[in-house]
């Protein structure tokens, strides 16, 4: 059965005229778009949706990189998304990430790493839940 998992393209890639490439790169890997929308997000709405990281010595600066210009925040589809989409995007440090990731081929740092996705059912939930509306994911 299909799974559901969030996603970000995040402003670094965004900025860089990333957005088609990864879509793209998504799209080969079987996902299907449930839901994606552009937004330029808050610090702290980027605080709350990071809230889990709050204690981490990056939490600040995290938070005000992800308020520093627009983004695409989506909902993708597939069996086993959650998994699969970590997969394909690869290591958190694009330097340890593998070849023919979307972070290897599109992150500049560890903070300014091109996509995030969920990493857990109940994380998935969370963040769904937190970027979308019932009525914008039929
Ligand atoms: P992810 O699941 O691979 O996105 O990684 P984490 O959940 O551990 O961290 C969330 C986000 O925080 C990452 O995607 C990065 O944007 C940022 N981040 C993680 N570790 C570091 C770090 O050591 N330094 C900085 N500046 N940012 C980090």
């Amino acid at each position: 059965m299909a799974q559901r998992t969030f996603s970000i393209i995040k402003p670094d890639a965004v900025r860089k005229g990333y957005t088609g490439a990864i879509l793209a790169e998504i799209e080969k890997a079987g996902f299907k778009l449930a839901a994606i929308k552009k937004q330029a997000i808050s610090n702290d709405q980027a605080k709350g949706f990071y809230h889990v990281h709050a204690e981490r010595p990056f939490f600040k600066d995290l938070c005000t990189f992800m308020s520093t210009g627009p983004l695409f925040l989506m909902v993708l589809e597939k069996e086993n998304a959650i998994a699969d989409l970590r997969k394909l995007m690869g290591a958190t440090n694009p330097a340890n990430a593998e070849e023919g990731t979307i972070r290897k081929k599109f992150a500049g740092s560890i903070q300014e790493n091109a996509i995030h996705g969920s990493d857990a059912e109940d994380t998935a939930a969370f963040e769904i839940g937190y970027w979308f509306a019932g009525y914008e994911l039929i």
